[in-house]
C-alpha cells in the first residue's frame, strides 16, 4: 500500500525520496510536467531506455477511461444528469486531470518495471 502512495506521489521507486518531476506542469499555462532524468537522491534512471515511456501512453488511456466511467456513473446514475451534460462533464474531467494523468501514468509505468536492483 505504501508503494501505491509513493507511486501516486511520483516518488523514485528505488529510494522513495527523490521526485520524478522537477516541474509539475500547469494546464492553464499549457506547460507539460518536466521529468528528471535521474533521481537526485540515489541516481536511479527513470527512463530505462529511449522510448521507454511510449508504453505509459496506454496506462494514460486506461486512467482517462476509468475517470470518464467514474464521472458517468457519478453524474448519470447517482445524480441523474442528462446525457449531454454527462458527456460535457466527462470530457472536462479528462482535460482537467490531463497533467495528473501524464505524471501518474509514467510513474505507474516506472513502478511496473522496477525490479529492485
Ligand atoms: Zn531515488
Amino acid at each position: 500500500m505504501a508503494n501505491v502512495i509513493d507511486m501516486l506521489k511520483c516518488k523514485c521507486p528505488n529510494c522513495k525520496k527523490g521526485k520524478m518531476y522537477s516541474k509539475l506542469g500547469n494546464l492553464l499555462l499549457f506547460k507539460a510536467p518536466k521529468m528528471n532524468a535521474l533521481c537526485k537522491e540515489c541516481n536511479f534512471k527513470f527512463e530505462k531506455e529511449p522510448g521507454f515511456f511510449f508504453g505509459a501512453m496506454f496506462v494514460s488511456y486506461a486512467l482517462v477511461a476509468a475517470e470518464m466511467i467514474a464521472s458517468v456513473v457519478l453524474f448519470k446514475f447517482l445524480l441523474g444528469f442528462s446525457y449531454i451534460n454527462v458527456v460535457i462533464i466527462a470530457i472536462t474531467t479528462a482535460i482537467l486531470l490531463s497533467t495528473i494523468n501524464f505524471r501518474v501514468s509514467r510513474s505507474i509505468w516506472v513502478y511496473m518495471f522496477y525490479s529492485g536492483d
